[in-house]
Parts: C-alpha cells; sequence; structure tokens
C-alpha cells in the first residue's frame, strides 16, 4: 500500500482502510480454476467481479492497494466532496448581490473539510469493502497481481488458473520531465487529499479536469493558486466557449492563469518552491509552497507482466482492446482506464458491463455503441454528450448548432446565473441530435459521480 495515502491516520481513515485493505487480511485458499479472475478492485474490477459472481460465475478479484481505487480514494469521491464545501464558501462570498449580508471571503476551516470529506470517503467505503465483496460470493486476493502464462495469474507464490480474465488496474498520475520536479517534491491526486493544512501559495499543473477542478476549490478555501498550463486555453477537450466561461469564473475568483506556457525548472528555495518557464518567448517566475500535478494518466500496465499473457499494450494507451473489449489473449478483457480514452468512473462501469457480458456469455456488446456524456465540476460546470462542431467538421459532417443563451432564460436571471448557454448540434436537414453541451452551474446530467 502508499504509506502517503492514507494519512492522516485518524480514525475516519483507520475506518476506510478497514474496509478498502484490511489489516491481517487472509487470501483464500484459490478455486482449481475460476470463470473470472479480475485484476484490479477500482469502479471497472469490482461491477465485473460483482456482476459476475451474482450470475453465478466463480470470480477472483485481486486488488493490490485500496479497494473501490481511484473513484473512491483519490478521485472522484474525496474531490466532489472538496468541490462541494467550496461551493459553500463561493456562495457566502457572493451573497451579497442577492440582498443577504455577507463578511466578503469566507473564512474556511481547510481541517474541517478535509475531516468531513474522510468521514464521507469512509461512510462510502462498505459499499467497496473487501468483506461485501468476501459475503457477495467473490474470492478476495490482496496482493500485487502478474501474469504468468495464458491462462493463469499469480498474486504472491499463489497461483490463480481462469478460462477468462478481467484487467481493470486503472490508470496513475504520470511522471513529468520537469527539470528538478521529483526533488522539489509535489502532490498527485494520490497525495493531495491527505493535506490537512492549506498551503498558502499553490501551482496547479494542468489547466485539465483534475487540475481546474482542485485549482478552484483550493482557491476558494483561501490558497492563492496559480494554474500553469501548455496550450493556449484551459479545458482543451471541452469547445472554446465553454473554456471560456471557466476561464471568466476563474478570474472572478482570483485564480491566476497562466496558459500557453513551457515549464522548464523547479527548484526548492528557502522562499519556497521555484518555477520557472517561458511564455511568449519571456522568462517567468513563480514561487509556491506547494506543487499539484494535475495532468497526465498512465495506464497501469507495469508489473502486470502482459508479454507472459500474449497481451498487447502501451504505455500510454494502455492495453489493446477491440470493439468487445477483448485484447489480444481471446480469454483476457480489459475494462475502465486501462484502455479507455474516456478515464471517468461510469465508463469504467458501463465498460464492466460489457465484459460481463462478453466474457461469460460469449455476448457481442460493443464499446462503440456506448453513448459516452460528461461533466467538468467546475463552478460553472461544463457538461457534454456526442460530437461537438468541431468533431463534425472533421468527419465531414453537416451540422446547424442551436444555442440558448441563459441571460435570455427567466429562471437563470432569477437564479443570477446568467453566464451559461445550452447548445445542442442537430445534423442538417435533420432532426437528429448528434451533440449537445451545457454550460452552468448546474450542468451535471446525473449518474454515479
Ligand atoms: C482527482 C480525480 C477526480 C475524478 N473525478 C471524477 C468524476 O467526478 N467523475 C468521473 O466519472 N470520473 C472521475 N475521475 C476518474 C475516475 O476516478 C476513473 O475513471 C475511475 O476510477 C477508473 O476506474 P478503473 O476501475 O478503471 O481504475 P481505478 O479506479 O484506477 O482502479 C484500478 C485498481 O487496480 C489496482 N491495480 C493496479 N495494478 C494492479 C496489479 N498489478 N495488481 C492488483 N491490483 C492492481 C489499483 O490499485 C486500483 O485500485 C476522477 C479521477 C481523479 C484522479
Amino acid at each position: 500500500m502508499n504509506p502517503l495515502s492514507l494519512l492522516p491516520s485518524d480514525a475516519h481513515n483507520q475506518r476506510l482502510a478497514a474496509n478498502v485493505h484490511p489489516a491481517g487480511w487472509v487470501n483464500p485458499v484459490p478455486a482449481s480454476r475460476y470463470n473470472l479472475v479480475v485484476i484490479g478492485a477500482g469502479t471497472a474490477g469490482l461491477v465485473i467481479a460483482v456482476g459476475a459472481a451474482g450470475l453465478g460465475a466463480k470470480v477472483a478479484l485481486i486488488e493490490r492497494d485500496l479497494m473501490g481505487g481511484d473513484c473512491l480514494n483519490f478521485g472522484c469521491v474525496p474531490s466532489k466532496a472538496m468541490i462541494r464545501a467550496s461551493r459553500a464558501a463561493a456562495a457566502i462570498r457572493d451573497a451579497g448581490r442577492f440582498g443577504v449580508p455577507s463578511p466578503g471571503n469566507a473564512e474556511v476551516d481547510f481541517g474541517a473539510v478535509m475531516e468531513r470529506m474522510r468521514r464521507l470517503r469512509a461512510d462510502l467505503s462498505v459499499n467497496d469493502s473487501a468483506n461485501r465483496f468476501r459475503s457477495l460470493g467473490v474470492d478476495v486476493f490482496l496482493g500485487d497481481a502478474r501474469f504468468s502464462g495464458h491462462d493463469t495469474v499469480m498474486v504472491g507464490e499463489t497461483t490463480l488458473r481462469f478460462r477468462r480474465a478481467a484487467i481493470a488496474t486503472g490508470a496513475r498520475a504520470a511522471e513529468l520531465p520537469i527539470a528538478g520536479l521529483k526533488e522539489a517534491g509535489y502532490l498527485t491526486n494520490e497525495t493531495v487529499f491527505a493535506l490537512t493544512e492549506l498551503p498558502r501559495r499553490i501551482a496547479v499543473i494542468g489547466g485539465g479536469p483534475l487540475g481546474c477542478e482542485l485549482a478552484q476549490a483550493l482557491r476558494r478555501f483561501g490558497a492563492e493558486v496559480a494554474i500553469l498550463e501548455a496550450a493556449s486555453q484551459i479545458l482543451l477537450r471541452e469547445d472554446r466557449d465553454a473554456a471560456a466561461r471557466v476561464e471568466r469564473a476563474f478570474l472572478h475568483d482570483g485564480i491566476n492563469l497562466i496558459t500557453g506556457c513551457n515549464i522548464t525548472s523547479v527548484e526548492r528555495r528557502e522562499a519556497g518552491k521555484l518555477i520557472r518557464f517561458t511564455r511568449d518567448g519571456a522568462v517567468g517566475e513563480l514561487v509556491v509552497d506547494e506543487i499539484i500535478v494535475g495532468v497526465g494518466r498512465a495506464p497501469a500496465v507495469t508489473g502486470l507482466n502482459l508479454e507472459s499473457a500474449g497481451v498487447t499494450y502501451d504505455q500510454v494507451t494502455g492495453v489493446a482492446v477491440d470493439d468487445y473489449l477483448r485484447t489480444s489473449n481471446p480469454k483476457i478483457y480489459a475494462a475502465g482506464d486501462i484502455c479507455s480514452p474516456f478515464k471517468f468512473t461510469h465508463v469504467a462501469d458501463a465498460m464492466a458491463r460489457i465484459v460481463i457480458r462478453n466474457a461469460l456469455f460469449y455476448g457481442r456488446a460493443r464499446v462503440s455503441a456506448l453513448t459516452i456524456p460528461w461533466c467538468t465540476y467546475t463552478d460553472p460546470e461544463i457538461s457534454h454528450v456526442g460530437l461537438y462542431e468541431r468533431d463534425a467538421k472533421a468527419r465531414g459532417i453537416q451540422v446547424k448548432t442551436f444555442i440558448q443563451e441563459f441571460k435570455e432564460v427567466d429562471r437563470a436571471i432569477l437564479d443570477g446565473e446568467t453566464d451559461g448557454m445550452m447548445k445542442v448540434i442537430v445534423a442538417a436537414g435533420s432532426d437528429r441530435i448528434v451533440g449537445a453541451s451545457l454550460h452552468s452551474s448546474r450542468a451535471f446530467l446525473g449518474g454515479k459521480c
């Protein structure tokens, strides 16, 4: 287990650990052969294991760190708990415009915010716990899994034989090749949620969804926050309108947005961590107390010994799968962040359901048939499904775009949320919607996280 991941060692984190990596856990005696061996107990692995066991399959589930994976421990759950608290702080700050007296920037008790997050995370962890999965008929093994052949996996010295296997090992923060960064020290999603005190000055490297969500929350808690982004806009995957709206909100929050920059080095100085960068040909410097790397997810392929199982993979894109989520070894499937460019919990869940059907029933469920929505939980939020205009253009699809600005919507005016819009993209000459976006304070489309 990563020793830093469950700090501080308070009652909440002890309760979490007791659920997701119980001390003294004794691995079961393996069955002579499993219908399905699942590697990784994040969203994808848990859904595959519980679904398959519910159908009567003999299932083994192997987890080397914390059951629940990123979503529960280092991703959706802790980040959304923090974001909720940061929205409360912003509501107090902005209350004056509704006629409600406001002290201005609210004094945030960061320790209490993080304690609430740890308490809720521990509460939710019961659902993903080793004991719960054992009670549902899954053989839970805690340890490092590695393939030892085309139909065998090892956990420690124990060999598990399988008819089918599923790789659901997810992704981890990638190491950035920035001179001095490692020596100066930085936080990733695996360590940032262990903070109990708010750093005064924070640099977030990467203006993608993960970096933006955290940066805004930390700023609203009272830290001085800068986002360093290589591209000319944050949230590059979204369209320009959406990113511009979030940028406006960030400037209102007082975030220092440094886009189009190239970080050249990091150095630990007495005054803090000195970040040097170039931007528009000029050299810039920033001194901070903490650096958060919010960019780059690398598929967790290392140590799996995929070669011995005949599974093709790539260090950047992960395990190669076909439309049925089958790897180059027809007995082995994959689901979730390990094989998907859409690194979201609901996608991991949907892929897991495809794996159950295809691995156990010779099903023909296709990943390309999924319609994948997503939401970035900044304030305003951005949710999107289907094609953007630029995607449609790239595919040669003629489209017509319908826009409803919220400044013309009575309810949005009354809510004081006029800087938002809905965009619906329709195939030209038809009523077929090919894409839609919502940019507003509450754009969440629904789902697990
Ligand atoms: C900060 C942050 C916020 C996020 N917020 C959201 C959000 O709001 N909404 C959303 O939809 N998504 C969100 N995500 C993404 C979401 O967390 C992931 O898409 C999801 O967790 C992927 O699930 P997974 O099962 O594929 O992988 P993971 O959750 O990463 O699980 C993989 C598991 O495999 C284990 N493992 C790896 N290698 C081995 C091995 N060799 N042997 C045994 N076990 C192994 C790992 O320890 C891990 O527990 C967020 C991610 C981050 C980092």
